[in-house]
């Protein structure tokens, strides 16, 4: 029987229905997933399954996350593609390992169409999980790790080129050993001064003002503000800001951060929706003040109100976020694997809902009219 040969020097003998797009990738790949034996289901999302398994040989634990070929006509798809070239790219502890490429003999009974997984080392926790658990309680020590580590990993990608893209606390995945590696990598792109990138990227709730308002020509600052929102979210242990439409985030955006205008951002009256959308008036700025029945630290809400600026040419980066009082003042960042071993998987994750589908519910007292849904599960935009 013949089936789809992995090398670059295929020939095209066997009856492959897709073109071999992925035959470009520099990137070693084993030619036959069974070599992974599946555990358990622990994602299921707009973008396909992820499963637990385990390396028959080696017994190392890894995430498969399948490749939707789904509508397809072109062979490989171009989002998965891309997820691959920026993983080979970056290679950094506080970034989420690609270990290779698997896919399934193809064989007539799948009618010679592989299913093609990206195998990555597994991470035991994430943090979307570990806040919805009210077991799970992290110190000031704690939270500064988790953000420390945000921010290098952050770092890392933008001297790199790359836009994150989908910051959000299911997108943060942290090992048993308390190393935090951000992941889903789908939605990431390549930094260039002549792109206009499309600005229906990031998880409504996560995403900035300037996204909202149609900015194209955006930066790394987008990844800056999710991080303001993961960091808020660390003690409101739920997303802060829980918009139902995009009119509705930006409303919550200005109750929070202040009214959006050119005194406080400069050019934002020039970007294409600020005439289009409804712009809220009159709303001061509220950061420090609303987070602080949440958040005691002085050094916490000073950070907090920098990585929440509206202008983001005027937003903290992580280079200046990571020398911030925040981490060098007492007490110091403390490692998470002793608060996290108290949390290790147990028999009972198997029977546990998948985990991206916690229930959220907003984190501070709603100040619109509009009143979110409680049970609005993440909406997820191109
Ligand atoms: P999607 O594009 O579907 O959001 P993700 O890469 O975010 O894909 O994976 C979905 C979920 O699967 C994550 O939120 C996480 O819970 C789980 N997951 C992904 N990668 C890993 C991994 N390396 N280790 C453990 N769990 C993972
Ligand atoms: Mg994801």
């Amino acid at each position: 029987m013949q089936h789809a040969q992995p090398s670059s020097s295929h020939s095209g003998g066997g009856p492959i229905r897709q073109p071999n797009r992925h035959e470009d990738l520099e990137f070693p790949y084993c030619p036959d997933s069974n070599k992974y034996e599946k555990l358990a289901k622990i994602g299921q999302g707009t973008f396909g399954e992820v499963f637990k398994a385990r390396d028959r040989k080696t017994k190392q634990v890894v995430a498969m996350k399948k490749v939707l070929m789904e509508n397809e006509k072109e062979g490989f798809p171009i989002t998965a593609l891309r997820e691959i070239k920026i993983l080979q790219l970056l290679k950094n502890e506080n970034v989420v390992n690609l270990i290779e490429i698997c896919r399934t003999k193809a064989t007539p009974y799948n009618r010679f169409k592989s299913t093609f997984y990206l195998i990555f080392e597994f991470c035991e926790h994430d943090l979307a999980g570990l806040l919805s658990n009210v077991n799970v309680k992290f110190s000031l020590g704690e939270i500064k790790k988790v953000m420390q580590q945000l921010l290098n990993g952050l770092y890392y990608i933008h001297t790199n080129n790359i836009l994150h893209r989908d910051m959000k606390a299911a997108n943060i995945l942290i090992t048993k050993a308390g190393v935090l590696k951000m992941a889903d990598f789908g939605l990431a792109r390549a930094l260039s001064h002549i792109t206009k990138y499309t600005n229906r990227v990031v998880t409504l709730w996560y995403r900035p003002p300037e996204l909202l308002l149609g900015e194209r020509n955006y930066g790394s600052p987008i990844d800056i503000w999710g991080a303001g929102c993961i960091m808020a979210e660390m003690w409101t242990r739920s997303p802060i800001m829980q918009g139902k439409t995009e009119q509705h985030q930006l409303t919550l955006i200005s109750q929070l951060c202040g009214s959006i205008k050119p005194e406080v951002w400069p050019g934002c009256d020039k970007l294409e929706l600020y005439s289009k959308l409804e712009i809220p008036d009159g709303h001061k700025r509220k950061v420090k003040e609303r987070l602080k029945p949440y958040v005691k630290d002085q050094y916490a809400l000073d950070l907090l109100d920098k990585l929440l600026c509206l202008d983001p040419s005027r937003r903290i980066d992580s280079d200046t976020a990571l020398n911030h009082d925040f981490f060098w003042e007492d007490p110091a960042p403390q490692d998470l694997s002793r608060m996290l071993s108290q949390h290790s998987t147990s028999m009972f994750e198997f029977l546990a809902p998948p985990r991206r589908l916690n229930n959220y519910r907003p984190a501070m007292p709603p100040q619109a009219k509009h009143q979110p849904n409680m049970d609005q599960h993440f909406e997820r935009v191109f």
